[in-house]
């Protein structure tokens, strides 16, 4: 690729990480506080694009700013302050060659399933790439003990947050979403378009499975009768969604006017 058109590549991110941000936003999955990342197209091992420290709802182009992977601090030392918790981006990037965009995000609709070992499993064909085992909770308490304030501040917690995603070192993650005990969640995927689609029907997935606990009696019930998508459905509905993210990212970025 020549370096025109990696800068037109570049370019092209930084406007679809503020359309990701506000898309996030417009639905609620972030308020003030959450961000996505996806790596830097000139530099893709080395570097990934974040906001400067803004609320999602507010980041524009020129908001975004370039991270070393390798310790989360910016390219430019004269960059504005970033958020707290871009070490979450760093290390997912440096553990996982594949993954191209990230978004971490503290949707209450989310919470409950990181506090109690109630299944976080895909209820429908959109949600699929959550896969039909129940997501893996990350809890900071147990790698660091009791007296964290429960955010990802430096690489060391986000080593201990990214090795949740994967019990080995492949260049993918096996799960896709890790989610955080009394604090949120995390995803990944293979572009930053499926990374939004993959937000959007998270907090679906979430809502269902708590209308379904409310209208059986409880999670228990849930736990024990509700008929989730096998591995199998799971499988081939995530081949069938890849289609389809395209399609999701226009109607979504429609909403918000642009
Ligand atoms: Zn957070």
């Amino acid at each position: 690729m020549s370096q025109g058109d990696l800068n037109a590549e570049y370019t092209q991110c930084l406007q679809d990480l503020s359309l990701a941000s506000k898309i996030l936003a417009h639905h609620g999955i972030v308020d003030g506080f959450g961000h996505v990342s996806c790596r830097d197209p000139r530099a893709p091992m080395d570097h990934y694009l974040l906001s400067r420290n803004l609320a999602p709802a507010l980041v524009e182009p020129g908001d975004i700013v370039t991270w070393r992977i390798s310790d989360a601090e910016p390219a430019d030392p004269n960059s504005p302050h970033g958020f707290l918790e871009r070490c979450i981006h760093s290390e997912i990037y440096r553990h996982f060659e594949d993954v191209q965009a990230v978004v971490h995000f503290h949707s209450p609709d989310i919470l409950p399933f990181g506090l109690m070992p109630i299944p976080f499993k895909a209820v429908y064909h959109m949600a699929s790439f959550i896969g039909s085992e129940a997501s893996p909770i990350f809890d900071i308490g147990d790698a660091f003990g009791p007296g964290t304030d429960m955010l990802i501040r430096n690489t060391t917690h986000g080593a201990a947050l990214a090795s949740a995603f994967a019990p080995t070192a492949p260049s993918a993650p096996t799960r896709p979403l890790v989610l955080m005990r009394g604090h949120g969640a995390t995803l990944t995927a293979s572009s930053l378009k499926l990374a939004i689609f993959r937000a959007v029907y998270t907090q679906n997935n979430a809502r269902v499975l708590t209308s379904l606990s409310a209208l059986t009696g409880g999670a228990q019930n849930v736990a024990l009768g509700a008929r989730f998508l096998t591995a199998e459905e799971c499988e081939a509905a995530t081949a069938s969604n890849a289609g389809q993210v395209t399609r999701a990212w226009d109607v979504w970025c429609t909403e918000l006017g642009n």
